[in-house]
């Protein structure tokens, strides 16, 4: 499932495309996409005619300014979101559910094998409120005291806090337990149970394999692709995830594979406590 180093990727490399352009052509193929808010229809005749003023990105969320609204995208499990400078050379297949054309001939579809993806428009004053999610990690805001009181407050496990969108937005399976390994820090302990330079030095972890990840274009674990649709190459550096019974990069101890939270998790029995 696409991150948020992937998720960035994206932002990164389609912002310079599409902002400043209108969509001038919507069209939503797949109902499924707009469950959470509207129909196919409504958004498209909400977009249509409406200049993107700015894309920007919350958590796993892509948000499309378009002044007194937002065109909110989620990709889910395998969604993409590929970019097409000439429409002419637009070619949809079987999974492509929706596609925009924009002014000055560019195109942006929208592809997604398991259509867990979402795409819906929200009024722009309430994206944070409907997408509800928390600290944004590369932020500022983003400090060891507030990584701090969220774990005092939680009486979970702290791989359990790290995926929890409401607390801390955009990270997944693949960075919180490669988060956890540069840490040092077992992904079953107790959230509360972490002493202040455990806190310190996972703030540290996060920061770390996200910029990471950014850095490398994101990790192609199944489908994600970046917007020209090329692979991320992040996937051959990670340190645990998937690397059960190899041997771990610092001690050579083999990495184990549990099942946590019903996800898999991968840490060192060595160099994690
Ligand atoms: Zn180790």
């Amino acid at each position: 499932m696409p991150e948020l180093p992937e998720v960035e990727v994206i932002r990164r490399a389609l912002a310079p495309l599409v902002v400043g352009r209108t969509i001038l052509e919507a069209r939503i193929v797949e109902p499924r996409l707009t469950r959470r808010r509207g129909t196919p229809e409504a958004v498209a005749a909400t977009v249509v005619g409406r200049r993107i003023r700015a894309l920007r990105r919350r958590g796993k969320f892509l948000v499309f300014d378009l002044g007194a609204d937002s065109l909110v995208v989620h990709l889910g499990m395998t969604g993409q979101l590929l970019w097409c400078e000439a429409q002419h050379g637009f070619r949809p297949d079987g999974h492509t559910h929706a596609h925009f054309g924009l002014s000055r001939g560019g195109l942006l579809a929208y592809r997604d094998v398991r259509k867990f993806g979402e795409l819906f428009v929200v009024p722009a004053r309430t994206v944070d409120s409907a997408l509800d999610v928390g600290l944004e990690p590369l932020d500022p805001v983003f400090t060891a005291a507030a990584l701090g009181g969220l774990c005092r407050g939680c009486r979970g496990r702290i791989k359990a806090l790290l995926l929890d969108q409401r607390r801390i937005a955009g990270i997944g399976n693949i960075y919180a337990d490669e988060a956890l390994f540069r840490a040092g820090i077992r992904p079953t302990r107790r959230a509360s149970s972490l002493r202040a330079e455990e806190i310190r030095a996972l703030r540290r972890g996060i920061r770390a394999v996200l910029e990471a990840g950014i850095r490398h274009r994101g990790s192609s674990i199944s489908d994600f692709r970046d917007p020209s649709g090329e692979p991320g190459r992040f996937a051959p550096l990670h340190r645990v995830y998937r690397r059960h019974g190899r041997p771990c990069v610092v001690c050579k101890t083999p990495v184990r594979r549990i099942v946590l939270g019903q996800r898999g998790t991968h840490f060192c029995p060595a160099c994690q406590r």
